[in-house]
């Protein structure tokens, strides 16, 4: 039987969990839930929930705790989740967490891991200001860490790419605050759960992925 990973990524803006979060879907055949990609796709086509989260979204703040959290007790009930799923973006607030405790509790699920990714401030600027996402498939790239043959065009699909709204200089300071503030006490929060593996989120995505793999080492089973 296909280990089931049950995984949640913590970490900044641009520490690179979107690109470990699809690595690892590859690898155990979890899904990656993304409530960034979730919340922008909403926002794009103009969805209740899109009318809800846009203004959040754009100015770098936090869509309010109960939306989001109805959002994942929906997706998690989904039948796809029972092979596995990694959670990214999600938890960002104590509540969040609190209330995911209490959503796998009646699934009868446990998480297996909660990975920190540790990015220094300064990295992290150069990665979310280079950052460009196919507006076609989705494929993440940057243009100084990963040029793309002809500029603005995906590699993969031949997909126009985008800069992220968020992506903006202006923005990216409110968002790492707003993490500071708000998200990086989840680490205390799983440290004390037991369930926390703390990596060091700076080099290539292959080395990043090697480090992922030896913390969840007999962690997936
Ligand atoms: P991300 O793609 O994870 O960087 O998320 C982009 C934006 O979506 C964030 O800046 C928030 O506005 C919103 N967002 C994503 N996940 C959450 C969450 N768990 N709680 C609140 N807002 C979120």
């Amino acid at each position: 039987m296909a280990a089931s990973a049950r995984l949640v990524l913590l970490g900044p803006p641009g520490a690179g969990k979107g690109t470990q979060a699809q690595l690892l879907e590859q690898e155990f055949g979890a899904v990656q839930i993304s409530t960034g990609d979730i919340l922008r796709k909403a926002v794009a086509d103009q969805t209740p929930l899109g009318k809800q989260a846009g203004d959040y979204l754009k100015r770098g703040a936090l869509v309010p705790d109960d939306v989001i959290i109805n959002l994942i007790a929906e997706r998690l009930q989904q039948n796809d989740c029972a092979k596995g799923f990694v959670l990214d973006g999600f938890p960002r607030t104590i509540p969040q967490a609190e209330s995911l405790d209490v959503i796998l509790k009646k699934l009868a699920l446990s998480l297996n891991c909660v990975l920190s990714v540790q990015v220094p401030r300064e990295v992290i600027i150069e990665r979310l200001a280079g950052r460009r996402t196919c507006k076609k498939c989705g494929a993440l790239s940057h243009v100084v860490f990963e040029p793309q043959r002809q500029p603005g065009v995906c590699d993969r699909c031949g997909g126009e790419l985008l800069q992220r709204d968020d992506d903006r200089e202006e923005t990216i300071a409110n968002r790492l605050t707003v993490y500071d503030a708000q998200t990086a006490p989840l680490v205390d929060y799983y440290r004390r759960q037991g369930a926390l593996r703390e990596i060091d989120g700076v080099g290539s995505i292959g080395d990043i992925r090697a480090r992922v793999m030896t913390a969840l080492g007999g962690l997936v089973s």
